[in-house]
Formats: structure tokens, sequence, C-alpha cells
């Protein structure tokens, strides 16, 4: 078998910072076999639905042109280039901001007790509500897509003989980043994962202090945009321990995605790249700032490469 040398771009996650958009450009040779598994009663789907309701057309959508799909149609059709198709999800916040004045705080916005911001209207003075929680759906309908993917990419790496997708992929780019997360949250039953290819692993130890500052800086806004509240950045930090440890940090109990990490994803045990797995990712919304995080960090690898 011909030794695959890096692994065809099947996935590609970008984040725009003035829009706060998250992208997603999907290869459009894994399309047709993404969408047929995605209308099957597979295991995948059935626990999704079974978790999550919604009936089962919920993904009809995915890889038509100008079309959403996912729960509450959160990922949104964006374009198309040769190669891929994009799809966007703009940070919506957790809540929602009401006229009503706040009763805890009367309408300052400041907690009378100890002076902070109001914590029940996050300093607005106005009652707040809870949204849709629209990046839990946007999370929760990338997710069968993003496994499936990965699927795909792990059998690129299988032996060809026993060869079971056949897919004619485009290597012309090369997956750099592939993400892994549960669609599950809570304490015992979260997971925030993923692979760097060698090349942007090695490269992120030349980050200078302003990119640095670029990724951080993501976490901090998409976690400040999500749930109207102030985020100082020190709380997020992309670093490597002695020039061997990867670790993205962000608030939580000593919350990371670390690699390498060993044994936690079969699929990427290979020597192309190196493992992430995480410690104490309890909620959705560290998932979400992980994938934000790791987003800018291949934005700007991409943007280092092609200057
Ligand atoms: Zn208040």
């Amino acid at each position: 078998m011909e030794k695959i040398k890096h692994l065809p771009r099947c996935y590609n996650f970008s984040f725009d910072h003035e829009k706060l958009e998250l992208l997603v450009g999907i290869q459009k040779a894994t399309i047709p076999i993404i969408k047929t598994s995605l209308t099957t009663d597979s295991p995948l789907m059935m626990s999704l639905y079974q978790n999550y309701g919604g009936d089962k057309n919920l993904f009809i959508n995915f890889g038509e042109k100008d079309k959403s799909f996912g729960y509450n149609n959160s990922i949104v059709y964006k374009e198309e280039t040769e190669d891929e198709i994009v799809y966007s999800y703009i940070l919506t916040p957790a809540f929602e901001v009401t006229k009503k004045t706040c009763e805890y705080c009367d309408g300052t916005g400041i907690n009378n007790i100890n002076g902070f911001s109001c914590f029940s209207c996050r300093g607005k003075g106005k009652k707040l509500i809870e949204s849709e929680r629209q990046f839990d759906q946007a999370l929760i309908s990338l997710f069968p897509i993003i496994w499936l993917e990965n699927y795909i990419i792990s059998d690129e790496l299988q032996d060809k003989e026993n060869i079971s997708l056949g897919l004619k992929l485009n290597y012309s780019k090369k997956q750099t980043v592939a993400l892994s997360w549960s669609s599950s949250t809570g304490m015992n039953n979260c997971f925030m994962g993923g692979w760097l290819d060698k090349e942007i692993f090695e490269w992120g130890k030349t980050l200078t202090k302003e990119q640095s500052h670029i990724i951080n800086e993501a976490m901090r806004k998409t976690h400040e945009t999500l749930f109207l509240s102030k985020k100082e950045i020190y709380d997020y930090r992309l670093h490597y321990f002695d020039e061997r440890l990867f670790s993205i940090d962000i608030p939580g109990n000593a919350c990371c995605v670390y690699g390498p990490a060993e044994g936690t994803m079969e699929m990427f045990f290979t020597n192309l790249g190196t493992t992430l797995s995480c410690h104490n990712v309890d909620g959705r919304f560290q998932q979400i700032l992980f994938i934000v995080g790791l987003s800018v960090f291949n934005d700007l690898f991409d943007l280092d490469k092609n200057k």
C-alpha cells in the first residue's frame, strides 16, 4: 500500500473575528456519503435523535446549494469553492436582554453586596431570559458531520486492499487540524479532542506574542459574546510546555485540551501528527471555545504558509 504522507483536507474550521463567525469548509467529494449516512438509522443518528429530538429531515439539506441544515437550521450555507462547501455559524448569545428591569439590582447592573457586576443580568440592568442557546444547536448539528468526516479520514489510513469507502479524495490541501467532541455534556460525559498535523504542531512552537494574543482573544471574545459577561484575557491561553506539550487552557477546573495524548482516538494513531485529549471539559461552551481557539490557530498557520 502506498504510504499516505498527509491527510487530505476533508474539512476545515476557520473563524472570522469581525463577524464572530465560525466557518466550516467541507470537501465536496465527501458529501454524498455523509449525506447518505445522515439519513440512516445508524446508532450515531439514532442516539442523536433520542437525545435531542427532531425529525429525520433535519439533515436532509446538508450538501444542498443555498440550504441550511441541523437543529433550528443553525448551520447556514455560505458559499462554494471548487472543492468545498463552506458553512457558517455566527455566534449568538445564550441570553436575550428583555425590556424589564432586573429585579436583583433594580436596573443598576451592580450587585449591591459586593459591588461587582450583577450576575443575574450580567451588568445589563435588564432582565435576561435564556435564548435558544443556538451554539448548543450548532455544535450538535455539526457533531455527526465531523464524526463521519473523521471516519472518512480514518478510512483513508486503512489498507486499501480491504477497501471500505473507496472515495476519490482531493489531496491537494492538507488536513492540518481535526476536531472531535462529544454530543453529550456534563461532568462525566463530555469530551473535546482532536489531532494536529506534524507541521502545524511544530509551527505552533514559533507563535509570536501577537499571534498568541489573536488566538486567546478570539476565545475570550467568544465567551463574552455567548454569555454577555466580561471576561479577562489571562483565562485563555494557547501554549507549549517545554516545547513538547501543546495546551489550550480556558475557564473551568484546570480545563484544557492538550497533546500529545496517547490512547484517545484510534483513528489518529499515526505518525502523521499529534492526538489531542482534554481535562475537565464539562460543557458545550467549553467545547466551542476550544473549537474557536483551534480554528484561529489553523487560520494563522495558513496565513503564515501562504505569505
Ligand atoms: Zn441585575
